[in-house]
């Protein structure tokens, strides 16, 4: 088991790359296998979500999804320290989202347009 960080997305993503390398799997070898299994796992976190009863089955479901997510970036060539920038520049774009620069519009928060009259 690979040492634990108490960063839980770096703890997952060294421990998707040490299973795959403790099964002499490369994934960069293994695209379409590894997005064929992603899909499977957004497929059971929907199904998992729209049954809704089992909370703690759904977040399995998630959990599965972060890591064949995280298998379909190394299958691209996408190693973890590329992953880990990228969920903070998000989380940096989504912080500087506000109810002035954004509106919520079909369950979506999308930029505002200006109206110019
Ligand atoms: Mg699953």
């Amino acid at each position: 088991m690979s040492e634990r960080t108490g960063d839980p997305l770096r703890d997952l993503a060294e421990s998707t790359r040490a299973f795959y390398a403790r099964f002499d799997v490369d994934p960069q070898s293994q695209l379409q296998g590894f997005i064929t299994n992603f899909n499977e796992e957004v497929y059971e976190l929907v199904q998992a979500a729209l049954e809704g009863t089992d909370k703690r089955h759904i977040a399995e479901e998630a959990a599965d999804v972060f890591v064949t997510a995280i298998g379909v970036c190394f299958a691209a060539g996408i190693g973890v320290e590329q992953i880990i920038e990228q969920v903070y520049a998000v989380a940096a774009k989504n912080d500087a989202k506000t109810h002035d620069t954004h509106v919520v519009k079909d369950g979506k928060i999308r930029r505002r347009v200006n109206v110019q009259h």
